[in-house]
């Protein structure tokens, strides 16, 4: 009550403020017009010809004035419940939404502030309606911005728990479909001056999409290309397939390198806070993408022989350690085959170390050339190499010896004027016929077997 009588004129009000309570001021101002009008209407009555001994009399004026302190209450009153009323359920309206967002703020999941229970019905056309009418749009980008927030925290959550890029892009992917509604999409990397497709779902013939021009246009502006029913892509439907209506192509750029792209097709078209979203999950995405595939460079340098370009004796004897107990469990057959070049020193006295390198190089393509794709070639030590034949048996493993060292036989490397011609001796061995406990025994009786071709003369196969 500090306030009261002291007058407060605010910018935008026009009328005079008494109280700081709006509606102890209306009481004031109506009641004190009300009283005003009374004190005023005994001399209108005398103007009209009322004789002034009857109008100017002190009851009469008490009268006048009780009727209008009674009309100003009146007014007063019936403002206090047309108006009054519904700023209660404005505030009340407030309050609610306020303790709503405060249990969003801490819970994980979004929850919808469903209209009924956030929005105010709006009944009129006025400043009242007007304020009803920004309370409900507040509400609706309060909500908003709270869905997105949540949603980007998920997206992102997602992609910090993987780092292998298929799992992680096939996750991304889910949730890109998930939180855009898009019927089917795929996300592409470059590698090596070309797309490939790291996931796909729901495209028919997604390795279509690494030639596409909306991807080329995508990735050569770095700007989101949308395309109306484009005619080279084919969603596969529950039980017919069909063209998008909307296809999205999103450029996946980190610090101004492309990384890729992601793809998404919608059989409606995407409403735009759909877009928004896909927008907002971009950065996120590039930096997980880019983490995945730095994990992967990492992982198969760790993995290879600087030299030769093929794995490295930890990992292959790794792989040997897995293939050796899969061949165990399942009773299948595994060759292990180990080679050598032949007088390799005398390579490297005549012609030189750096010439001896590309031998080395030379004689790992032609093994590489001459296996099958899931042999496992490594480089076992100097010039000496181990290869993992799973399911191949002895006779395989002959064969596949034989065919080995004719093809380095047959192959000569150019240093300058000179050719170079080398041989390799090859010592092989297989599961079950040989009844090893262990990989270990399989590669001591591969390197007997070597041992034993170097013997007999070099440029040659050993069965042990
Ligand atoms: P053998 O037919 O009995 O196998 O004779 P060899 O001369 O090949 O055998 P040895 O083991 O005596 O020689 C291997 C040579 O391979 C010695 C080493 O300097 C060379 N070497 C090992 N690693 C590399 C490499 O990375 N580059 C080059 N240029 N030479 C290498
Ligand atoms: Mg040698
Ligand atoms: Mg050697």
């Amino acid at each position: 009550m500090k306030y009261f009588w002291s007058f407060h004129i605010n910018q935008e009000a026009t009328v005079i403020r008494l109280t700081r309570k709006v509606f102890a001021d209306l009481a004031i101002w109506m009641i004190g017009f009300g009283l005003v009008m009374g004190l005023a209407f005994p001399f209108f009555v005398v103007m009209m010809g009322v004789p002034t001994e009857l109008a100017l009399t002190p009851w009469f004026f008490a009268a006048t004035m009780a009727a209008g302190f009674l009309v100003g209450w009146i007014n007063f009153w019936l403002a206090k419940r047309v108006v009054g009323s519904r700023l209660r359920v404005l505030a009340d309206h407030m309050r609610f939404v306020e303790s709503k967002l405060r249990m969003l703020a801490q819970a994980e999941e979004s929850e919808k502030c469903t209209s009924d229970a956030c929005f105010i019905a709006v009944d009129s056309d006025d400043e009242i309606g007007e304020s009803g009418k920004a309370f409900n749009y507040l509400v609706e980008s309060l909500a908003f911005s709270r869905r997105t927030d949540v949603v980007v925290r998920s997206f992102t959550g997602v992609l910090a728990s993987h780092l292998e890029l298929d799992v992680l892009a096939g996750n991304a992917l889910e949730q890109l479909l998930f939180h855009s509604d898009a019927s089917a999409g795929a996300i592409l990397i470059a590698a090596q001056g070309e797309l490939k497709i790291v996931s796909s779902q729901g495209i028919r013939n997604p390795d279509s999409l690494c030639n596409s021009e909306h991807v080329r246009r995508a990735m050569q502006t770095g700007t989101r290309v949308i395309v109306a029913l484009p005619d080279d892509v084919v969603v596969e439907g529950i039980s017919t397939a069909y063209r998008p209506r909307e296809l999205l192509v999103y450029p996946v750029f980190y610090k101004e390198v492309p990384l890729g792209a992601t793809v998404l097709a919608s059989a409606t078209g995407f409403a735009d806070e759909a877009k928004l979203r896909l927008n907002l999950f971009r950065p996120g995405l590039a930096l997980a993408l880019n983490n995945a595939l730095t994990h992967d460079r990492l992982q198969t340098l760790a993995a290879l022989d600087p030299l030769t370009g093929v794995y490295n004796r930890r990992f292959g004897m790794a792989r040997l350690h897995e293939e050796f107990n899969r061949a165990v469990r399942t009773t299948g057959p595994l060759g292990v085959m180990m080679f050598d070049i032949d007088h390799f020193k005398k390579v490297n006295d005549t012609y030189g170390h750096l010439a001896g390198d590309r031998v080395l190089i030379q004689v790992a393509e032609t093994a590489r050339a001459a296996l099958r794709d899931g042999d496992v070639l490594m480089r076992y030590g100097g010039e000496e190499f181990l290869v993992i034949l799973p399911a191949a048996s002895k006779a395989n493993s002959h064969e596949v010896s034989e065919r080995l060292r004719r093809m380095v036989e047959e192959t000569s490397i150019a240093d300058g004027d000179d050719m170079i011609d080398v041989t390799i001796s090859i010592g092989i061995t297989s599961f079950p016929e040989l009844n090893a406990d262990s990989d270990r025994e399989l590669v001591k009786r591969a390197d007997e077997a070597l041992y034993s071709a170097k013997q007999s003369g070099r440029n040659r196969v050993v069965v042990g």
